[in-house]
């Protein structure tokens, strides 16, 4: 269940002095202790007690030597099966406490207070959870929901433009596969810095929701989530290797820029339409530079990819704007156009 906060934050506080948990860990990063926690603390109600987990910020943290010191303090703090963890920070952290909290003990309850536009709109609900493996993304998790997510926009007020705007990638996703209003809307703001964002987060909160609901096991519907992701994530994690990192949203709208294009290849999208879509995403993100990456090493990657069985690289492509489909096997020959395409618009 969703939940926006108001700024007393009365409905965390009635949802755990509701509970009696038997304990409450608050899971957060350095960059989140600074901004967000504060304010957190300041609205809890003076009867609940809890302890502070801490890990330093970044998608480096996102493994299995963090989750393992994070279970190691659980225990040594004596959590028991009544415990409750709090994710309170970006889908780093959401993702790495909900993996800990429903790993521990086989799994203890937790919550989500995302801080990020990227945790508001997307990391925090769906219930995936998980760690990176060597240069792999997301490769070891559980599928587990949280209890409650709670939301509080005005955390925003302090995320720097650069992560707002990864976040708004994945509300442009959203409107993409399913809501072409949800997409004209955003599209219509100058630039996706918090202010802006702020009064359609609920939208696309709610259309994350509505595909996770329909097929939480993601068999079918929910692969539409995955637009712009698997080509995506290879880049994502080419970067990375690369020693020039990049953020998720950055690297996904990349990814929807070839998808899109893949989309037409195969037929599914007019030219015209896959070219409003390919002009929006280049007017908000800068052009990353992929010319270093041989077709070869983005191959290897996509078909590592979770999603794939076989040989075959499974696509979700746009059938319209506000209209995806999902189960494409394109072909080797169709994703290096796609590839070369993006090479070629900068
Ligand atoms: P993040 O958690 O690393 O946060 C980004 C940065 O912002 C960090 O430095 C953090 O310390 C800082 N920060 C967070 N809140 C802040 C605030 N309010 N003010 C100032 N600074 C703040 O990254 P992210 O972009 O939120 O999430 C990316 C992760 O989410 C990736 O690991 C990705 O795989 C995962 N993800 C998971 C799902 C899922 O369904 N589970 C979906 C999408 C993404
Ligand atoms: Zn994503």
């Amino acid at each position: 269940m969703i939940t926006f906060l108001d700024d007393h934050f009365s409905q965390l506080n009635d949802f755990l002095l509701e509970k009696s948990f038997s304990k409450i860990f608050i899971l957060t990063d350095e960059n989140v202790h600074e901004y967000c926690l504060p304010v957190l603390l300041g609205n809890l109600d003076t009867d609940i007690a809890f302890e502070i987990l801490e890990i330093e910020p970044g998608e480096e943290m996102k493994n299995v030597q963090t989750a393992n010191q994070l279970w190691e303090i659980l225990t040594e703090m004596q959590a028991d099966r009544q415990a409750l963890v709090i994710n309170l920070g970006g889908g780093v952290i959401t993702d790495m406490g909900g993996f800990v909290a429903s790993t521990y003990k086989r799994g203890i309850r937790f919550i989500n207070i995302p801080t990020t536009l990227l945790s508001m709109c997307d990391a925090s609900i769906g219930g995936k959870t998980g760690i990176d493996l060597m240069h792999y993304k997301n490769m070891v998790g559980t599928f587990s929901f949280p209890e409650q997510i709670f939301v509080y926009p005005k955390f925003l007020e302090t995320l720097p433009f650069k992560e707002v705007r990864s976040g708004f990638a994945e509300m442009l996703k959203h409107g993409l596969i399913a809501d072409k209003i949800h997409w004209n809307e955003l599209t219509q703001l100058p630039k996706p810095d918090s202010e802006s964002v702020i009064p359609h987060i609920q939208t696309s909160m709610d259309i994350k929701q509505e595909v996770v609901n329909k097929d939480f096991q993601e068999k079918n519907i929910r692969k539409t989530l995955n637009f712009g992701h698997t080509i995506g994530h290879a880049v994502e994690s080419l970067c990375l290797e690369q020693g020039n990192p990049v953020l998720h949203g950055e690297a996904v709208a990349a990814g929807m820029i070839c998808e899109t294009h893949l989309s037409y290849l195969e037929g599914l999208i007019s030219e015209e339409e896959s070219g409003i879509i390919i002009d929006a995403l280049k007017k908000y993100y800068p052009y990353l530079d992929i010319s270093d990456f041989s077709d070869d090493a983005v191959f290897a990657l996509l078909f590592n990819d979770k999603k794939n069985t076989d040989r075959k690289i499974n696509f979700s492509l746009l059938t319209s704007i506000g209209s995806c489909n999902f189960d494409y096997q394109c072909s080797e020959k169709m994703i290096r156009k796609a590839l070369k395409f993006y090479r070629e618009i900068n």
